[in-house]
């Protein structure tokens, strides 16, 4: 996301900025670290970092990471996400054109679908046999993205599907590790080199995933389809819609200065907070580190608002100056404190009272 491989191995790219646990302490995101066949993630002096010895570059983790953090030197999903729909056949397979299909998200999985203009087929018949799902988490995270997909695709109101193949007709001997790497490098090959990530992106690629550049680029493609409509705001896993409670919230701003993706931003004057569904990657660190609990998950996200990235405002606060700190505040009338300083003088009152009381 912010462009910067930390740590890298000859397969597998691991961009320690971006990862959620390195921009909010108290993160505890471990979607990859559960996915991981190999227990190649590892906490060192609380901070991920990756075990490039361990590491077989076998993508399944890549999917899952809400920020792509994560990449793969062989496979590029939204390189893929892009070039898919052009070529035969609508199958996606590790046999075939993916070297797992956990490489892809929820989000790849509906611009492929949107752009393709009719069903996709996700081949898991090989899955079960195959040693990247040894912990058998990366099949139910796969399937989960399918269904998840085909769930937003219905709520759009997208006349698309994504279906899953898993009768084990298909399947093959166990390829194992060494045969992994051979069709990672095969597929490696196929994939050309002739499209840079910078002409599918815009400017958005410093803060928000490529993936939902891709995936709002999509959507504006079927905005006849998806005019009027919206999902739930709560429903999915990789977006979600925020509210503020205006009375609770203090302005302190917060919520704002640690949204990795800049999904919340300050209104010019700094008398409030704007929102812009498109850019949310669900990553609840703002609900976690408000501290009186004023911001939440908001009932729906509009399909068009999503895609188009536009504002909305969450809160707006009158502005004071607090008489005591000479601090701009929220003001909702009675004395001109602030939340601090009036907490400040009742316990100050308190201690002068008990003394008082004890003379
Ligand atoms: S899934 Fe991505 S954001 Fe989450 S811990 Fe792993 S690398 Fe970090
Ligand atoms: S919503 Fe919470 S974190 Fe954001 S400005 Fe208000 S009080 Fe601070
Ligand atoms: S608005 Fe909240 S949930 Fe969405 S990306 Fe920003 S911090 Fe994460």
């Amino acid at each position: 996301m912010r462009g910067e491989s930390t740590t890298l191995s000859d397969l597998f790219g691991f961009d320690y900025f971006s990862c959620l646990r390195s921009d909010y302490a108290k993160s505890e995101c471990s979607i990859c670290i559960d996915l991981c066949p190999e227990d190649a993630m590892v906490f060192d002096r609380s901070r991920l970092t990756l075990d490039t010895q361990k590491c077989t570059g076998c993508t399944a983790c890549v999917g899952g990471c809400p920020t792509e953090a994560l990449s793969s030197e062989l496979f590029d999903p939204n390189r893929f996400a892009v070039e898919f729909p052009g070529r035969s056949g609508s199958m996606i397979s590790c046999k075939e054109n993916v070297p797992c299909l956990g490489a892809l998200s929820v989000e790849h999985l509906i611009t492929i679908a949107i752009r393709s203009g009719s069903e996709i087929v996700c081949d898991l018949s090989h899955c079960k046999e195959c040693p990247v799902n040894s912990n058998t988490l990366v099949l139910k995270s796969i399937e989960s993205a399918i269904e998840e997909a085909q769930k937003f695709l219905d709520a759009a109101g997208i006349k698309r599907r994504v279906s899953a193949l898993s009768e084990a007709s298909r399947s093959e001997a166990d390829i194992g590790r060494r045969g992994l790497f051979k069709k990672l490098a095969g597929i490696a090959s196929q994939i050309g080199e002739e499209r840079t990530l910078g002409e599918i992106a815009s400017g958005e690629r410093e803060r928000v995933p490529l993936k939902r550049v891709l995936l709002k680029n999509a959507l504006k493609a079927a905005a006849e389809e998806i005019d009027g409509a919206s999902i739930s705001g709560s429903g999915f896993s990789f977006a979600a819609a925020k509210k503020i409670d205006e009375q609770s919230c203090t302005n302190c701003q917060e919520c704002a200065m640690f949204c990795p993706t800049g999904a919340l931003s300050l209104l010019r004057d700094n008398s409030g907070i704007i929102f812009q569904s498109g850019k949310c990657i669900a990553c609840g660190i703002c609900d976690d580190i408000c501290r009186p609990g004023s911001i939440g998950t908001g009932a729906e996200i509009n399909l068009v608002d999503f895609a188009f990235d536009r504002m909305q405002l969450l809160v707006k606060h009158k502005l004071e100056i607090c008489e005591e700190c000479k601090v701009a505040f929220p003001y909702r009338g009675g004395e001109m404190l602030c939340d601090r300083c009036r907490d400040f003088r009742e316990n100050f009152s308190d201690i002068f009272t008990l003394a008082k009381d004890m003379q």
